[in-house]
């Protein structure tokens, strides 16, 4: 492989206006290598805070992604204190006796402890008991007697009002990131 030409066009303005995005093309001195395209932002002050797709050439602002990842990743947390509560109080469920592993699996669909098919519970349960299988979502027809029997009213209000606040508060953020893309006719 010898030496590449590179040749830079300018595509668009930067965000501030003083700078450029540049469509770099890279062309090889060999029939057999393939010209490579990538995009770049040139501009010393707009790179500060603002990343380029060297793909298309979309620009993201950095500090708005961030907001919108640290608030996605509280949304996760509060989601997952969720599900932790309710399986809490699931390992004290009484499981009744079953003749057969799809009478199991039959109560646990039901119940939306288990979401797979019966092949995969038969499957689960060469290595696990159903205790160890079944889990509980927020969505699981189970989960309201669950803690009305065996849990706290009140603390799973909380842990859900609190999930639906980071949810609310992730879906804002997500709305406000901002992009910047290039004309489609480029
Ligand atoms: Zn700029």
């Amino acid at each position: 492989m010898g030496v590449w030409e590179t040749d830079y066009f300018d595509v668009a303005a930067c965000p501030c206006g003083e700078g450029r995005i540049q469509r770099v093309v890279e062309s090889p001195d060999n029939p057999w290598s393939r010209t490579s395209v990538r995009y770049d932002l040139a501009c010393a002050d707009c790179s500060k805070n603002w990343d380029v797709s060297s793909f298309d050439g979309t620009l993201t602002e950095r500090s708005s992604l961030q907001a919108s990842r640290a608030a996605d990743a509280v949304r996760k947390e509060t989601e997952a204190a969720v599900v932790e509560y309710l399986n809490s109080l699931l390992a004290a469920w009484p499981l009744p006796p079953f003749k057969t592993m799809a009478a199991e699996f039959e109560y646990l669909v039901v119940k939306g402890l288990y979401t797979g098919t019966i092949g995969k519970y038969r499957f689960a349960r060469r290595s696990y008991s159903m205790r160890e299988i079944a889990k509980v979502r927020p969505s699981s027809p189970l989960a309201p007697e669950l803690v009305k029997k065996l849990g706290t009213t009140t603390k799973y209000d909380s842990l859900t009002g609190q999930a639906q606040v980071a949810r609310q508060a992730a879906d804002a953020k997500a709305k406000v990131v901002k992009r910047i893309h290039l004309p489609s006719q480029l």
